[in-house]
């Protein structure tokens, strides 16, 4: 096959019809331009984020090009879900090492499958030759004031979590040697890691609910940890009701206990939310999973005391394990 041009490449793998649909999507201009022009919603704030995925840093080069294109959009979506933000436009900069229309296919595949789940428009980006980095901005609207901030939360509100923490970290521990799953844990594991869902119709149903929230990618000790220091607060954890697989729990009861507890309090790449509500909520979002169809389960509670306990059945957890950093030695 010809090697493509620049151009081809984004008009045959990231360039959609234009279509009578765009001005109703707030798309008065999309790709094409300098610039793409966006008209959002009157009353509304825009909420920006970007991610950065690096080959060999945040996947293995030879992943699935159809699961890093739904991945690059999840991450920037689980921003958005964790502002109560609805997602509404992206741009994509990718550097790749060659045109490889296969590798390409796949990926646009998987970026654009989740994007028409969310609604989100694929705008502008840009494309060079580079070792294999993509980045996502992702732009989404709330209305105004309704954003769900890290810095709202109030002693004695509840703490809550949806879905299940560490398998997508367990995942890389079996990768590695660390820890033996079976063939199915490895496979649920695995499918965690790659193909996070995030929680975007949660968010949106949690404005006017959550005092707080955050989306847990580096760790729960890490993230929670930012919602506690950015509302001047502490919290107290029941590990016991932190919610994890079937394959974590069996880890947990073997001798890679400290590796499972690792992946489940400090992993990283969960992508599920963690919030924190008055107690008056507490029926509401009880409620909430069962409308949304999705775990939610209350952790602990938000403390006056300033830092981040962990308690089991015999006191608290000590020392508690470190959340991901990039630049931690
Ligand atoms: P510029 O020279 O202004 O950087 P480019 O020639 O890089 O513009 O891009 C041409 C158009 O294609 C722009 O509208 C840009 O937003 C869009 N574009 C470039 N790469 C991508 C991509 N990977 N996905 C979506 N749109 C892209
Ligand atoms: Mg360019």
């Amino acid at each position: 096959m010809a090697a493509l041009t620049e151009f081809e490449l984004i008009d045959r793998f990231f360039r959609r019809p234009e279509s009578s649909a765009d001005s109703a999507r707030g798309i008065v201009l999309g790709i094409g331009d300098d610039a793409a022009l966006l008209a959002p919603t009157p009353g509304n704030q825009l909420a920006a984020s970007v991610d950065m995925l690096v080959s060999g840093r945040h996947f293995y080069a030879d992943v699935d090009p159809e699961a890093l294109g739904h991945k690059a959009l999840a991450v920037n979506l689980s921003d958005m879900a964790s502002m109560g933000a609805t997602p509404r436009w992206a741009l994509l900069a990718g550097a790749l090492p060659d045109a490889d229309a296969q590798w390409l296919k796949g990926f646009a595949r998987g970026f654009f499958a989740l994007a028409k789940a969310h609604g989100v428009d694929l705008v502008g980006g840009d494309t060079t030759r580079g070792p294999l980095n993509l980045c996502v901005t992702l732009l989404g609207e709330v209305p105004a004031g309704k954003a769900l901030l890290r810095s709202g939360a109030l002693a004695g509100d509840s703490i809550w979590l949806s879905g299940a923490l560490g398998d997508a970290s367990l995942a890389l521990a079996h990768h590695a040697g660390r820890v033996v799953l079976t063939a199915a844990e490895a496979a649920a594991c695995w499918n965690a890691l790659l193909q996070p869902a995030p929680r975007v119709a949660l968010g949106i149903q949690l404005r006017g609910i959550a005092s707080a929230a955050i989306d847990v990618s580096d760790g729960l000790v890490g993230d929670l940890g930012h919602v506690l220091e950015a509302s001047k607060v502490g919290a107290v954890l029941e590990l016991a009701s932190i919610p994890r697989s079937k394959a974590l729990d069996r880890q947990l009861a073997s001798s890679a206990h400290d590796i499972a507890l690792q992946c489940l309090l400090a992993g990283g790449d969960d992508y599920e939310l963690c919030f924190t509500a008055a107690p008056a909520h507490d029926r509401r979002v009880v409620a909430l999973a069962i409308e949304l169809g999705l775990e939610l389960r209350r952790v602990g509670t938000i403390a006056a005391e300033i830092g981040l306990v962990v308690q089991d059945s015999s006191g608290p957890l000590l020392p508690l394990p470190q959340a991901y950093d990039h630049f931690a030695a």
